[in-house]
């Protein structure tokens, strides 16, 4: 894992709201976009406030038409995060967004045709230190004389890449719309450059890495189902991330955006780029020792505890008792099931010993309880965990039916780390 690359640090947000950094020494921040039409007010309203309960840190919207922008001014007053006006085409819509007293803009310049009209956008959010993020595409509204050559030598550094051309031209792009930015002293710039290819957001990220010191929105665009999405989404950002290069995100699923927050938010957990909140569920895929319904059961602990665990607890639901234990390591609450029956671990201590029909409602019973003791200060998250030590006494216990049964998975050695 490398380092976090070192950007300019641009603001976001406002006093009532609360203000947010993107680069920097800031978080990571994780985005999501309204699915709605932003001129319903109260459903555009609700839907932030859905995607903000689910940990989003920044909102952004669209708004094609002046009654979006309109409804924007009382979307603001209404919702307590930093909201994002989504502008193409229509450099009136970014100026009603300002007056609207949105907290950023997202601009293609490509989309505007008119030099004078990006430059009014530039001014109106630098007058009021609203900043902006600059994305690429195909489209180009100034010609430079010199482009072609820079394409030439764009285009020879990146010879050897599958899209190249397509490579060169997004740093091309990019070298051009911030100089726009740049010519008017506006610095409070965030970039970015999507594709649908994962590979190529890997790639060209890594160029515009080197080459500005903005800070930088990551996403691969129209990712598809999250299914899919997920994985391309993945492989893209976590391989961007681990190499120090990104200061906020936004997963893109042609589903529920939820899942966008929840998705951005795990891949920073998984990196450790940020604490996690709720709990952390280890769960195994199951095996011909299975004896219980795991796939259910691991459906409904993560559906519960989800909702009503506020604390970053590790559970473990393991299928049975023989790599259970082992692969469960750490894990400050976790069940192991057999032969119909679950056995249930708080921190080492078996706690108890319940037919395959009561295990979630003990373990719900056994994680609120734990979760109330390290809010009293009583027990720490991550303060003893189960550890096998020779001789195995799991090895001894095989498929571990006749001994589950017995009560024998005592056994298992417990200390405290
Ligand atoms: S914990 Fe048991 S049931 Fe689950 S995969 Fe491992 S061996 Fe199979």
């Amino acid at each position: 894992m490398q380092d976090r690359r070192k950007t300019r640090k641009v603001a976001i947000g406002d006093d009532r709201v609360g203000r947010l950094f993107i680069g920097g020494d800031s978080p990571i921040l994780v985005q999501t976009m309204t699915a709605g039409y932003t001129y319903d007010i109260d459903a555009c309203v609700a839907e932030i406030e859905r995607y903000r309960l689910a940990g989003a840190d920044v909102v952004r919207v669209a708004v094609p038409e002046r009654k979006d922008t309109d409804a924007l001014r009382e979307i603001i007053k209404q919702v307590q995060i930093p909201i994002v006006a989504d502008v193409h085409f229509h450099f009136q819509r970014a100026l009603e967004a300002v007056e609207a007293g949105v907290h950023k803009i997202r601009l293609n310049p490509g989309n505007i045709s008119d030099r004078d009209q990006v430059n009014q956008v530039i001014d109106a959010c630098k007058e009021r230190k609203i900043p902006i993020r600059i994305g690429v595409n195909e489209g180009s509204i100034i010609e430079r004389k010199d482009k072609q050559k820079r394409m030439e030598e764009l285009g020879k550094y990146f010879a050897g890449h599958k899209s190249g051309h397509l490579l060169a031209l997004m740093i091309a792009k990019l070298e051009e719309y911030v100089e726009i930015f740049e010519a008017r002293d506006f610095h409070d710039v965030v970039i970015s450059a999507k594709s649908m290819d994962p590979a190529l957001v890997i790639d060209v990220y890594t160029e515009i890495a080197a080459r500005f010191d903005y800070p930088l929105h990551l996403g691969v665009t129209h990712a598809g189902p999250k299914s899919t999405g997920a994985i391309r989404s993945v492989a893209a950002l976590s391989t961007l991330i681990a190499n120090g290069i990104g200061d906020t995100l936004r997963i893109s699923y042609a589903s529920d955006h939820v899942d966008e927050v929840k998705d951005g938010l795990e891949i920073l957990y998984c990196l450790g780029k940020r604490p996690r909140k709720g709990i952390e569920l280890i769960a195994c895929p199951t095996c011909g020792r299975i004896q219980v319904d795991l796939f259910t059961l691991v459906k409904e602990v993560e559906e519960k505890l989800s909702t009503q665990i506020t604390l970053p607890l590790k559970v473990a639901v393991m299928g049975c008792i023989v790599n259970g234990p082992g692969e469960a390591e750490g894990a400050d609450v976790a069940v192991f099931a057999g032969d119909r029956r679950g056995i249930i671990y708080v921190q080492g201590q078996r706690v108890a010993n319940v037919p395959e029909n009561e295990i979630m409602e003990r373990l719900l019973k056994e994680c609120l309880e734990f979760e109330a003791k390290v809010k009293r200060g009583e027990a720490k998250l991550g303060e003893k965990m189960v550890e096998i030590v020779p001789p195995d006494p799991i090895g001894e216990l095989g498929s571990g039916k006749a001994k589950i049964m017995a009560g024998q998975v005592e056994q298992i050695t417990v200390r405290a780390t």
